[in-house]
């Protein structure tokens, strides 16, 4: 599968989860991929199995609440593989779970910094650079928490909505600019997310027994099929793990 060779990619939460399992599919099909998380040892140690594997890949520390944390992502990926095509704004964190009345108002705070603000700082550390050469592809990682409020979830969910209304926003500003912006909704998969979300227990996503999670490779396969042309008609839009025609479309793809 050499479907996306000689384009880059930088992939941020990457050093689990979703996120790993993208930038693997992502360098198995082609593509060079930095990857970052705040534990860069460990984004780090995920890209070398991938360079293992024959892929070409890298792993840097970074915090994308903190824009020049991102900046630095940014211009390290274009120095290190010559370019940057492919942006997969995956780094996400649930905490804090609980009632509204009793959040903390920094915790509160710092959800919304990692999980909206986080894309805004790779978004708009990319895109000048991407409307400039007419083209690049944008994933927003999204959840069915941005379009439905989940006890205990209040940050999350209001993170999530805003984060659908930025690719909104994006992709009518880009409009005839070559940008291949998508959201992406994962559906529910087994990663460490999904254990802290067990662990309290409060609504009915803490209920779901870890053997009917999805696998990660289900969505990763789903990012590779975004950064291809078989998605451009879904530009703009949220792809769902959820929406079977969209699953089906994989299966083709
Ligand atoms: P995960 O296993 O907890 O992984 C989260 C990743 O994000 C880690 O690599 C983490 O590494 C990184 N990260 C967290 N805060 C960061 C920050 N400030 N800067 C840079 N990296 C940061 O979660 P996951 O389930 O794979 O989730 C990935 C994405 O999918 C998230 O956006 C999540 O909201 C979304 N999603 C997940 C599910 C699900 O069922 N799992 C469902 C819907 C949507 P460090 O802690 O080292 O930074």
């Amino acid at each position: 599968m050499v479907k996306l060779q000689g384009q880059i990619a930088l992939v941020t939460g990457a050093s689990r989860g979703i996120g790993q399992a993208a930038a693997e599919a992502l360098a198995q099909a082609g593509a060079a991929v930095m990857l970052a998380a705040r534990d860069g040892a460990l984004a780090a140690k995920v890209a070398d199995g991938i360079a293992a594997a024959g892929g070409r890949a890298a792993g840097l520390a970074g915090d994308v609440s903190d824009f020049a944390s991102v900046t630095r992502l940014v211009a390290a990926t274009r120095e290190r593989f010559g370019g940057l095509d492919i942006l997969v704004n995956n780094a996400g964190v649930i905490q804090p779970i609980g009632p509204v009345w009793e959040a903390d108002p920094q915790d509160w705070a710092r959800n919304i910094d990692i999980n909206l603000t986080g894309a805004f700082h790779g978004v708009r550390a990319v895109l000048p650079a991407m409307v400039a050469a007419g083209g690049g592809t944008i994933i927003n990682v999204s959840s069915g928490a941005a379009h439905r409020p989940l006890e205990g979830w209040s940050a999350y969910c209001s993170a999530k909505a805003g984060l659908a209304m930025l690719t909104r926003s994006i992709a009518q500003e880009t409009k005839g600019r070559g940008i291949r912006i998508f959201g992406f909704s994962p559906g529910t998969v087994d990663t460490e997310m999904q254990v802290k979300i067990r662990a309290s227990g409060i609504n009915p996503v803490s209920k779901i027994p870890r053997g009917d999670l999805q696998p990660v490779d289900r969505p990763a396969r789903a990012v590779v099929y975004l950064c291809t042309a078989a998605a451009d008609d879904l530009i703009g839009e949220e792809a769902s793990m959820r929406d079977e025609a969209f699953v089906k479309r994989l299966a083709l793809g």
